[in-house]
């Protein structure tokens, strides 16, 4: 059988259809991995991603770090894609029973998501580190140079930073979500960022699903591997 018919007649006798996914979803709303580092940040940036999205850097050099934040972690104008929407009609059908993810960009409540276990935080998210008064990011302009409160304090985003631990309550949640799934779908991650490929571990439901433009180390314990995009995939599902 065809894959995208399989897929389809999975989801038809799925009841508890959990979503699991990565930067691949969201580069298809044209937001760029920040892991697939080009030569644009050698160029502008004196130091890799991966060390100025730590936690020590952005005590150390607030303003180096916000210089990155905003221009490579903030995409204005950014839409929820074919997949966000697909995924949030699934979940307003009853069949959906949450989404996990790895992005920080908020598409899916966007795209009417309500249950999202974002295991890194989001950006639409921020909190004053003096009176820890919660400020969304539509309430911070301008976006450039060090955020401040209105008491003074500096802002920081509630994004988990590298050297961070994830949220208890997120990864309560979405252990529990998974291991209860009839019908797990991974998209867009390679599964190589912790803890990812933990968690789909506690997958103990039926049909596992895997929609990854590349091959993933999980590939041979998925039921059914598609090697396409997201959003082409899950459309009918809109
Ligand atoms: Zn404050």
């Amino acid at each position: 059988m065809e894959a995208a018919e399989t897929l389809r007649q999975w989801i038809e006798e799925s009841q508890n259809i959990v979503f699991f996914g990565g930067a691949g979803v969201s580069t298809e709303s044209g937001i760029p991995d920040f892991r697939s580092v080009d030569g644009l940040y050698n160029q502008k940036y004196d130091y890799p991603p991966e060390q100025i999205l730590s936690h020590s850097f952005f005590v150390r050099y607030p303003e180096e770090f916000y210089r990155f934040y905003w221009d490579k972690m903030i995409c204005e104008g950014a839409q929820p894609n074919k997949a966000h929407r697909a995924l949030a009609s699934l979940e307003q059908r009853g069949k959906l029973k949450a989404v996990v993810t790895q992005n920080i960009d908020g598409l899916h409540q966007k795209a009417g998501s309500r249950r999202v276990y974002e295991l890194h935080g989001s950006v639409e998210r921020n909190h004053c580190m003096r009176c820890g008064k919660a400020i969304g990011l539509q309430d911070i302009w301008p976006r450039k140079g060090i955020p401040r409160c209105s008491c003074g304090g500096m802002i920081k985003p509630d994004v988990v930073l590298y050297e961070e631990g994830l949220d208890s309550d997120v990864i309560e949640g979405a252990c529990n979500s998974i291991a209860a799934a009839d019908l797990l779908i991974i998209g867009g991650t390679s599964l190589t960022v912790y803890p990812a490929a933990s968690f789909v571990n506690l997958f103990r439901g039926k049909h596992l699903v895997l929609i990854n433009k590349s091959a993933t180390p999980m590939d041979a314990k998925a039921d059914l591997v598609i090697s396409d995009s997201i959003g082409k995939t899950l459309e009918p599902y809109i």
